[in-house]
């Protein structure tokens, strides 16, 4: 079942912008950080719209703002603002430009704290905000093997950027809420890995394993390990590159061996695909029969398609992999921090038959000047290519005896999504509802999904 709704939001931007990175238990998200009069400035809205329920008002130079059941009011050009009824003094003046109020961004880590009633920890120098008990821890296992291994335990999955230079390997943390593993930099001692340090700036964390030769990297545990080693062969100069693989096989728990990242033809250009199995939590989606919930449905059919792409090369990112509540703007922003190639969002009826495939409907308005765009027409860009998307789909799934039909709709998070994008609503085949819980009948769409993405690999980016 599709909802179709649509909100505003701020969008990333680019990378040589400073940037914000906010990390909480509700979402991860990235804000531009404005310069205005010398000082440094966030949007108001921006800051708190991802984490609860904004509604706000401008008349003249008064913003009045109510977050959640947090009613504040905000003065173009004044230092002193009143939230829950209380003073808070700013130390550069807040601004109001197009009905959306600036606050200064030295001021975050006292602000937020009194609209959410929690402590956070504001890394004003790192432009990291981690709100709430987020924090990635990270330990180091050196292993005195031939070649030497260097494993990196992380408390949570992570999915760094990984690039190498000829004595090097350099992991950056875009969305990972990483923390510092104590000391800034740890000496081992080993002949061949000699050092990780650690350091943060403009909404990143970077970890750099440096060596007397190359490195590679390889994920595994469910991307909560990173083993780091020497190739095995003779030290190598520096133009022979290391071997990167970003996005393993997250069924995998053994280690992949250095030869085996080596050998692998699809390393270099993996494409990632984000698989959304729709609702969860809180929210069961539609009731398909008496006690089947269409989020029990989507989740499976979800590992089944991620199953399906891993075999045939993609990296995938399940958004969620469990029975957990995730918020339209969750879902988008984390597709869109992980820089996916296309993004296919999984929902289930019990009504109709085969499938009917989505794209986005943009709606028509004028997008928002600045640096702020409108959120809902996010997708707009590569609408044309989400349709070539679709198109495959209906292909692939025709083929195997689906009856598919296309439909395009204002849809969140599909219109939020800035990569290709597609939604699938798995409906019951010739069996009826009993369909939806098939293994058999799953495995076909999901097998249909992933030959039409591997169709239309050509056209999908690679991961950066
Ligand atoms: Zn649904």
């Amino acid at each position: 079942m599709l909802l179709a709704t649509f909100a505003l939001l701020s969008a990333s931007s680019s990378a040589d912008e400073k940037q914000l990175s906010v990390y909480s238990s509700v979402a991860i998200y990235r804000l531009p950080v404005l310069e205005r009069n010398g000082h440094d400035y966030v949007g108001l809205l921006e800051l708190l719209e991802p984490l609860g329920r904004v509604s706000s008002e401008t008349k003249g130079q008064v913003l009045k703002l109510r977050y959640n059941a947090v009613d504040a009011e905000f003065l173009e050009g004044k230092t002193r603002a009143r939230i829950r009824g209380q003073n808070f003094d700013f130390s550069n003046p807040v601004l109001i430009e197009n009905s959306r109020g600036l606050v200064p961004f030295n001021s975050l880590g006292a602000l937020l704290p009194r609209f959410l009633g929690t402590q956070v920890n504001f890394r004003e120098g790192a432009r990291r905000l981690f709100i709430g008990d987020v924090g990635i821890q990270i330990s180091f296992k050196m292993e005195a093997s031939n070649p030497p291994r260097l494993a990196l335990s992380f408390t949570a999955p992570v999915n760094p950027t990984i690039s190498t230079e000829p004595d090097k390997l350099r992991m950056i943390f875009k969305r990972d809420p990483v923390v510092s593993p104590g000391s800034q930099s740890i000496s081992f001692d080993n002949k061949v890995i000699t050092q990780a340090s650690y350091s943060e700036t403009n909404g990143d964390a970077e970890l750099d394993v440096a060596a007397n030769g190359a490195l590679m990297a390889s994920f595994s545990n469910d991307r909560k390990t990173i083993v780091i080693s020497a190739p095995q062969q003779t030290p190598t100069g520096p133009q022979n590159p290391a071997a990167i693989a970003p996005f393993p096989t997250t069924s995998s728990n053994t280690l992949e061996t250095g030869s085996n990242i080596n050998n692998s033809r699809i390393a270099a250009h993996r494409i990632l695909a984000v698989v959304d199995p729709a609702h969860g939590g809180d929210e069961r989606g539609a009731a398909l029969t008496d006690s089947l919930s269409e989020k029990d449905v989507t989740l499976g059919f979800a590992r089944l398609l991620r199953h399906e792409l891993e075999n045939r090369g993609f990296a995938v990112n399940l958004l969620r992999d469990a029975d957990t509540t995730l918020s339209a703007d969750q879902r988008a922003s984390t597709a869109n921090l992980g820089h996916g190639g296309v993004y296919i969002c999984l929902h289930a009826v019990s009504e109709g038959s085969g499938a009917l495939v989505y794209t986005a409907l943009i709606p028509a308005e004028e997008p928002s000047k600045g640096v702020f765009h409108a959120w809902n027409a996010a997708q707009a860009p590569v609408l044309p290519l989400s349709r070539t998307v679709s198109t495959a789909i209906v292909a692939e799934m025709q083929k195997r005896k689906f009856q598919v039909q296309t439909s395009s709709a204002s849809l969140r998070p599909l219109n939020n999504v800035v990569m290709p994008a597609v939604s699938v609503e798995l409906a019951p085949g010739p069996n009826g509802v009993s369909d939806l819980t098939s293994a058999n009948y799953q495995q076909r769409a999901a097998a249909a999904i992933a030959d039409a993405i591997v169709s239309v690999r050509d056209r999908l980016e690679v991961q950066p």
